[in-house]
């Protein structure tokens, strides 16, 4: 803690109880202290952001003379420890521009509720101004994550779509209109979108992804990529997955499954990776390897349900992990492990977990002198 630093309550942290029975919180969860001389509520009420910890221990003296500053100091520490304060002295100076702080000032106050005495809150909504997104498909799912990307203030994004409007897709694509049917995704997603917020950067790449090289060819630079894109069902997220892997770049993905939504994120060198899950599950599961088998021999058609609460839910997984990656508020929740909601009830868990197996062709040492998993898939 700086000299400088003042501390100042949380407005998820308010204060309330009465006599020597002190409760902080409220928003679920409450901390009770208790307090027999009345010092300590003395000093929360100081810590309103407008003291530096010194002129707090000078007001408090005039009723509690018998405090010392190390008292305080280690006091303050607690309830820092507690995640009840931030620093009012915390600037955005040289981070934001005045513009940025109004539009997202509800996202900084969201990020100063996970902010400790030695953070600046107004960094984490740099983080987002500044980092670069891949995002693969404008469809049901790509569609929302655009326009969330953009409404929460993500820098810059490459959004890569080849496909058409149909009128089938209006039950969720809000990104279209029905005068849109026949037209190319694209163009409109990235005008409306802009039109929106005019400060994102995004790059419009019109390709229909057919090889791991035409993911690399979009995730250069990219901080985390975000895949969305479901044809070819199961090449494409091979070929996500080995770029991702290649050039060491965080990938979000997920999907529906008619009743169910299901998401995971693959840290490259972290996590196991999508073929380190395959391998796991054809070990171990009978019922998962089969189904993998058949659909990779198309016995099983595609998904023709899409709804749009599940559409907009897994599209709120999507931008959290994104959020927590980027800005490290939280550890991301769906880390080498399929996290699945099921539409009957919500309940929401984990379906899958699985490690980072040494010998993957993919992630592992020696993928460089071993086939691919594509090459491996091929093969079977
Ligand atoms: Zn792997």
């Amino acid at each position: 803690m700086s000299a400088r630093t003042r501390p100042q309550l949380k407005h998820t942290a308010p204060v309330f109880g009465s006599g020597e029975q002190i409760l902080i919180g409220g928003f679920g969860d409450v901390t009770e202290i208790t307090d027999p001389t009345g010092a300590i509520r003395a000093l929360l009420e100081l810590l309103d952001g407008s003291r530096t910890l010194e002129q707090v221990h000078a007001d408090l003296g005039t009723s509690f003379p018998e405090v010392t500053l190390d008292e305080i100091a280690g006091a303050v520490d607690q309830f820092d420890q507690a995640g009840f304060l931030l620093d009012a002295d915390a600037s955005p100076d040289g981070i934001l521009e005045e513009h940025e702080l109004r539009r997202w000032e509800r996202n900084i106050n969201f990020f100063g509720s996970f902010a400790r005495l030695a953070d600046n809150k107004f960094e984490q909504q740099r983080k987002l101004r500044d980092c670069r997104v891949t995002l693969l498909g404008l469809g049901g799912l790509g569609s929302h994550v655009l326009l969330d990307m953009a409404a929460m203030g993500i820098g810059h994004v490459t959004a890569v779509e080849f496909d058409r409007v149909e009128l089938s897709n209006l039950n969720r694509q809000i990104l279209y209109r029905e005068g849109d049917v026949g037209e190319e995704k694209l163009g409109l997603a990235v005008e409306r979108v802009r039109r929106f917020n005019p400060h994102i950067d995004i790059e419009a790449v019109n390709l229909r992804i057919t090889s791991t090289e035409d993911v690399l060819g979009v995730i250069d630079g990219a901080d985390v990529v975000i895949s969305v894109a479901d044809r070819p069902k199961m090449e494409i997220a091979n070929w996500v997955n080995e770029a991702c892997v290649a050039r060491g770049v965080p990938l979000v993905t997920g999907g529906l499954e008619t009743q169910r939504a299901v998401y995971f994120t693959m840290i490259p060198g972290t996590t196991g990776c999508v073929e380190c899950w395959r391998r796991q599950v054809f070990a171990s599961d009978d019922v998962s390897r089969e189904l993998l088998e058949e659909k990779r021999e198309r016995r099983i058609g595609g998904d023709n349900a899409a709804f749009c609460p599940l559409v907009t839910m897994t599209t709120g997984f999507l931008i959290g992990e994104l959020t927590r990656l980027v800005t490290g508020i939280a550890p991301p929740v769906a880390a080498g492990r399929l996290m699945e909601l099921r539409f009957t009830d919500y309940a929401m868990g984990e379906s899958e977990s699985w490690k980072r197996l040494d010998d993957c062709p993919v992630c592992g040492p020696e993928r460089d002198t071993k086939p691919s998993a594509t090459d491996l898939l091929a093969a079977h």
